[in-house]
């Protein structure tokens, strides 16, 4: 039997770049007769004409799939949507505007083929990306490698190719605000990348705004990480620690040495900040607490195991 690849693409308005980014997945496949594929449209809520070339697309092929959504649900939502639908021996996720060139599939089952259970892949060079966004993304990536427990590196993408296994286990993550590549990275395996030059986007506009970047990138973060909430607790301990020793020398200043030296409103301040930084810091308690309420919500597995060895059941 032929293996099989199932390819998941996220569309939103994209009616322009469906059939040629079919075309040049079917270009692909055509040196490598070892392997048969699908491809899985998600029309993520467009309001252009997509649907309908996807619908024309599956007509004239029916190793062409599709999914249609009710409205627009992102595109972590419909790549989602396409790996829980996927039935292949791997899965590829690629973005629909071309920027994922698919000259690189044959490298992707190469590795693949070497026991490599996700191919992942870093973009050299953004062609039209603005400076903004560029500067954007570096930050972003900065920050979110320091606070984060998974590491991951600047101007990787959604291109991928993930093990059937892999696929598998993400199937079983039910968390709602999700990032898809953050997932896949938390979860290890036998990974290796792959960069390459994205090419502009050849129709259309890039369907995220910078709103719905910054939402991403505040759902990574918080996903990832508590930081953001700790940091209260962190800034109390601070503003407790130095205006409780203000407030011990100001005391002791007015009652050993020179009475009267402070007025009693500037004692009444600073005792004043020790107290928000005990309301502070016992804001950091809740949040060690929330931090377990968080890890239990998102109910990841606990742990993933790749082969059961000699037997071992469960
Ligand atoms: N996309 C989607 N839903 C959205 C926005 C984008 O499914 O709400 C798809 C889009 O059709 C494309 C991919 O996600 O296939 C990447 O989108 P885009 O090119 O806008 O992002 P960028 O290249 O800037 O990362
Ligand atoms: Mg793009």
């Amino acid at each position: 039997m032929l293996k099989k690849i199932s390819i998941v693409i996220p569309v939103y308005n994209e009616e322009k770049n469906i059939p040629l980014v079919f075309d040049g997945i079917q270009k692909a496949f055509s040196v490598l007769p070892q392997y048969s594929f699908e491809v899985i449209f998600v029309n993520d809520g467009s309001r252009d004409n997509s649907l309908l070339e996807i619908l024309k697309l599956s007509h004239e092929n029916s190793n062409v799939r599709g999914i249609d959504f009710s409205r627009n649900f992102g595109k972590e939502a419909a790549t989602s949507a396409g790996c829980h639908r996927a039935c292949g021996d791997a899965v590829i996720t690629m973005d629909a505007d071309l920027q994922h060139p698919p000259t690189l599939i044959p490298k992707f089952l190469e590795l693949w083929e070497q026991g490599v259970e996700v191919v992942y892949t870093v973009r050299k060079e953004n062609k039209g990306a603005g400076i903004f966004k560029k500067l954007s993304s570096r930050l972003f990536y900065f920050v979110f490698n320091k606070v984060s427990e998974v590491k991951t590196e600047s101007g990787t993408t959604d291109f991928r190719l993930m093990d059937k296994k892999v696929i598998e286990v993400f199937r079983r993550f039910p968390e709602r605000e999700r990032m898809f590549r953050g997932m896949i990275d938390w979860m290890g395996y036998k990974r290796q990348k792959i960069e390459f030059v994205a090419p502009e986007r050849l129709y259309g506009n890039a369907g995220y705004s910078y709103v719905k970047l910054v939402r991403l990138a505040i759902n990574s973060l918080t996903s990832f990480s508590l930081l953001p909430l700790r940091l209260a607790g962190y800034l109390g301990i601070c503003i407790t620690l130095i205006s409780g020793l203000l407030l011990a020398m100001m005391l002791v200043a007015d009652w050993f040495f020179a009475p009267g030296m402070f007025t009693p409103i500037a004692i009444l301040g600073v005792s004043n900040m020790f107290l928000i930084g005990i309301v502070l810091i016992s804001l950091g308690f809740i949040t060690l607490y929330i931090a377990r309420i968080h890890n239990e919500v998102i109910n990841r597995p606990l742990y993933i195991v790749r082969e059961e060895i000699n037997g071992i059941e469960q």
